[in-house]
């Protein structure tokens, strides 16, 4: 994404990506369901989700359905109310460790780091020594433009991915942009149009203050096996519960949870075909 390869990206933003399935699934599809319980009902073998339209409701909003895939951080669903899983699930729910990160945007008024003495045309490979920096970004699309442009001034994964929420944001960008300084001069300082954005997934709802799982030691080898088991009529799918972690692993997780669901209806043949289709068998390398 940040390498000086050719830059591809969604035309106005990710969030098209989803949006485009609504045609296609139609009313099926329901967005903006802020879930906070699960329930399995044993008499009719259903998973019931709860949620409410505001916070301030007393009443939850439910609907129930035979199997339910969860895609949600485990960060995010172990403040819910589930049934009673098995030990390893349970325990994988609870405890998996994840990591935070945070990120320091800042606005340039155009693209000096491409006209210094040596100049730098789109990476994220630079790093110094000032402390809780993390990675330096630039741009690797638009190469040689003119006009405004952002860095990434500062991209943190460890343990500095949570700390510096303790420090306004206004405040951590001028540390940023005096690493800059430091590390390109004044014209750093003098391009800065003083526009800026901060993100810290820690303060991400939606992740619960994880950006990605991050396992212990231990904690990998113990727990996956039981993603593969359906419990509850309930199949776990995600980043978290896969082999490898990232977005593809992610992808990967969706196809293994449709095999999953297809294998509990005894559909072996239709789970060959989702794994020789989607997992990538007709790649050679
Ligand atoms: C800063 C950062 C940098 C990253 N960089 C890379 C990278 O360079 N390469 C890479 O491969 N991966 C990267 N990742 C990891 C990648 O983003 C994840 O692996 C991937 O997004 C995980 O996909 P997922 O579908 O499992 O979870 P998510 O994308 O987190 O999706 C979970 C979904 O659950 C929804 N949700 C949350 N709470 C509820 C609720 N209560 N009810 C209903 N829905 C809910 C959320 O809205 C969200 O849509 C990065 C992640 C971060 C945070």
């Amino acid at each position: 994404m940040f390498s000086s390869q050719k830059w591809k990206t969604v035309d106005k933003g990710m969030a098209r990506l989803p949006g485009a399935f609504k045609p296609i699934v139609g009313d099926d599809l329901k967005y903006y369901r802020k879930i906070q319980k699960v329930d399995y009902l044993p008499h009719g073998n259903k998973v019931q989700i709860s949620w409410k339209n505001h916070y301030t409701d007393c009443e939850f909003q439910k609907a129930a359905y035979d199997h339910t895939f969860i895609a949600v951080p485990f960060t995010v669903v172990r403040k819910w109310k589930l049934p009673e899983f098995s030990p390893t699930l349970g325990h994988a729910i609870s405890l998996l460790m994840y990591q935070s990160a945070c990120k320091v945007a800042l606005e340039f008024k155009s693209r000096f780091w491409e006209h210094l003495d040596r100049p730098i045309f789109g990476s994220c490979n630079t790093k110094t020594d000032i402390p809780g920096l993390g990675d330096i970004c630039y741009p690797g699309f638009n190469l040689n433009s003119t006009g405004p442009a952002v860095v990434l001034g500062s991209y943190n994964k460890d343990d500095y991915g949570e700390r510096w929420v303790s420090t306004p944001e206004d405040e951590h960008a001028q540390y940023v942009l005096e690493g800059l300084v430091q590390l390109h001069g004044e014209v750093a300082r003098e391009e800065y149009t003083g526009r800026l954005k901060r993100l810290c997934w820690i303060g991400e709802e939606s992740n619960a203050g994880g950006s990605w799982a991050f396992p212990s030691v231990g904690q990998h080898e113990l727990y996956i096996l039981a993603y593969f088991s359906t419990e509850n009529n309930i199949i776990f799918i995600g980043e978290h519960t896969s082999y490898t972690h990232s977005w593809t692993s992610a992808l990967e997780s969706a196809v293994r949870g449709s095999v999953q669901l297809l294998l509990e209806f005894g559909l072996v043949d239709e789970a060959k075909e989702i794994t020789r289709k989607w997992m990538g068998k007709w790649i050679t390398v």
